[in-house]
């Protein structure tokens, strides 16, 4: 089946275009600053030469018809005709408490998304205008919805309510519910298959890291708890994010700064984290080559960073009585050497030991543990597009045979 994976935010849109039976895509790309008269469209045939397209793309309902016109364009396309796009898999940040899985996309889940809206006022609007204007241009194309939230859907009520008033859980559906759930599937998941055996009989952390990080408890094929909320702004330290902290401070900061609701909320999610602290950079390579050159305030902001996981995975080792694998992914944990080494020092009396020579020099999917490590470590890149090609494919094809 050949499925067009979009990932819609406010202003941007990313997609990949799959052949699910091979798992490999076709071609991907980007369109960026939509709603601008110079929005650009990346367009890349994979195994051919990428290509910029600048121009006026004021919304996703033409974005959307770029998007296709450049997958059937004879010179840098990969179809003919549009109805070689079987279906559309979408992620949709918020499922709210509705969806375990993902879903073939109707008016009811359209409904439900929209009553969402609250729940994920930045993620969930531009997602469901994305589902509007693909469905304008593929009208007879199935749509998928694959849910960052869906896989966290069966944490235990304990992990998930809040110390709060229950009436405002009832009233407001304020509860836990975490993201980055596509991932912490995918990676979970795959790690089982590089140890061999069965997902359903392991425990595995999994550390999401990237400019959002979120680590997650997945006890036996169900996640179990994970670090991330009400929204993506509880946990770990993050690029622009604070994670946890004390939730009276917020008064006490409005009060002192003379700050609004809006204003305390902008410097939670976007100037705090590893950019509040460090006052140099959100971004961890930056990070690491300002601690290189002795900025104490970016090593401040690194040992915040790494602390906030290390504290977790113990928790977590806690909640589920033991840990098979530990798993690092996102840019961050894919890619930094010094952030896996200062997560896992000091942790051998819980079963972890890294095997430097391996940390130091990663490719793909890898095992990083030395052989005395009781758990195993692995580095495994996240492919959450995939997995969304792979739901939507399953989905359509189970509907067909209903269908039929
Ligand atoms: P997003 O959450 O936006 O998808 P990514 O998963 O792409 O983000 O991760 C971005 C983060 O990964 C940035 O902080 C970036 O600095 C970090 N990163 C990428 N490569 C490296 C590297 N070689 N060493 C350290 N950090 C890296």
């Amino acid at each position: 089946m050949k499925v067009l994976v979009l990932n819609c935010g406010s202003s941007s849109i990313k997609y990949q275009f799959f052949n699910t039976e091979k798992k490999e895509a076709l071609a991907k790309g980007q369109v960026e600053r939509i709603g601008m008269s110079s929005a650009i469209l990346t367009h890349q045939p994979i195994g051919r030469d990428k290509i910029k397209i600048v121009g006026e793309i004021l919304d996703h309902t033409i974005a959307i018809e770029y998007v296709i016109a450049v997958l059937l364009s004879p010179n840098h396309g990969v179809i003919k005709d549009k109805n070689e796009i079987d279906a559309v898999g979408h992620r949709v940040v918020h499922g709210g408490e509705e969806f375990s899985g993902s879903v073939l996309i109707t008016e009811h889940v359209m409904r439900v998304l929209r009553e969402n809206i609250e729940l994920a006022p930045l993620h969930n609007p531009p997602n469901i205008k994305g589902i509007e204007a693909a469905k304008a241009h593929l009208p007879n194309t199935p749509q998928v919805g694959v849910f960052d939230t869906a896989f966290h859907a069966m944490m235990p009520k304990h992990a998930y309510i809040y110390g709060i008033p229950y009436e405002l859980y009832k009233r407001y559906k304020i509860r836990r519910y975490g993201f980055h759930g596509t991932s912490h599937r995918y990676v979970a998941e795959r790690a089982s298959k590089l140890i061999g055996k069965n997902y359903n009989d392991l425990k595995i952390i999994t550390c999401h890291l990237g400019n959002g990080a979120s680590i997650a408890a997945i006890d036996r094929g169900h996640s179990v708890d994970t670090s991330m909320g009400f929204t993506p702004l509880e946990g770990l330290l993050m690029g622009t994010r604070s994670g946890d902290m004390d939730p009276s401070l917020i008064t006490f900061i409005m009060s002192k700064e003379g700050l609004s609701l809006a204003e305390i909320n902008t410097m939670l999610n976007k100037h705090s984290g590893l950019v509040g602290i460090s006052g140099t950079s959100s971004d961890m390579r930056e990070i690491e080559e300002t601690i290189l050159e002795g900025n104490q305030r970016s090593k401040l902001a690194f040992d915040i960073f790494c602390y906030r996981i290390k504290k977790y995975i113990g928790s977590y080792i806690a909640v589920m009585g033991g840990l098979d694998a530990l798993v690092f992914t996102g840019g961050i944990g894919e890619n930094s050497i010094l952030v896996r080494k200062t997560v896992c020092s000091g942790m051998h009396y819980l079963g972890i030991e890294l095997d430097f020579e391996l940390n130091n020099n990663t490719k793909g999917e890898m095992e990083i543990s030395s052989s005395a490590s009781k758990a195993k470590i692995f580095r495994i890149p996240t492919n959450e597009e995939l997995v969304i090609a792979m739901d939507t494919s399953e989905i359509v094809e189970e509907q067909k045979k209903h269908a039929g």
